[in-house]
């Protein structure tokens, strides 16, 4: 399959990889929609420490599941769903006290969404996988790891005056996405 993979800092090409199968709990994603998200762009020019290069590049997507690994119930071949980036373990001590994007355990990581197709780790099978709702475009669906970033900062915010002043700063990319999706 074809796949966009950064080879190192500031580069990235165009390669030939083969296709990923889905191994236990694990599902195959064929791309629909993938967006091109500010930690794209922050791990082409300066690296992760969470990433190793090389690595195929992309993890905001909307896609159709084109396989099933064994034990996943719930999903059928040919639906339409936009994964997190990450599924949090469940155990640890800040997934118990409802902060599993803080997740201080062993949380499954997705990247990759700049390929025809890309895996989808069991941890987010289980945890971060969403289905997508008929009348909800691929492009719109993509945007849902942003979008939940703004509605959860939102909703820390308390009860802001939602008068036409208000900002949300801090968060200029999912800002974007949001007013995508909402206008
Ligand atoms: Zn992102
Ligand atoms: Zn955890």
């Amino acid at each position: 399959m074809k796949a966009y993979v950064q080879t190192a800092i500031g580069r990235f090409e165009e390669r030939d990889l083969p296709a990923p199968s889905a191994g236990p709990g694990e599902v195959v994603l064929r791309m629909r929609a993938a967006l091109t998200c500010g930690t794209d762009v922050k791990i082409l020019r300066r690296g992760h420490t969470k990433v190793s290069l090389p690595v195929t590049m992309g993890h905001e997507v909307c896609g159709e599941i084109v396989e099933l690994g064994e034990g996943v119930s719930g999903w059928k071949i040919g639906e339409r769903a936009a994964p997190g980036v990450s599924g949090p373990c469940g155990r640890c001590a800040d997934c118990a006290a409802g902060r599993a994007n803080l997740c201080s355990g062993t949380p499954a990581w997705m990247w990759g969404t700049f390929a025809e197709r890309v895996r989808i780790p069991a941890g987010i099978v289980a945890a971060n996988l969403h289905r997508v709702p008929e009348g909800v475009a691929d492009e719109v669906a993509a945007f849902l790891d942003p979008l939940a970033s703004v509605i959860h900062g939102w909703n820390r915010l308390g009860k802001p005056d939602p008068g036409p002043g208000t900002q949300l700063r801090g968060a200029q990319a999912p800002v974007r996405a949001a007013r995508v999706v909402v206008g």
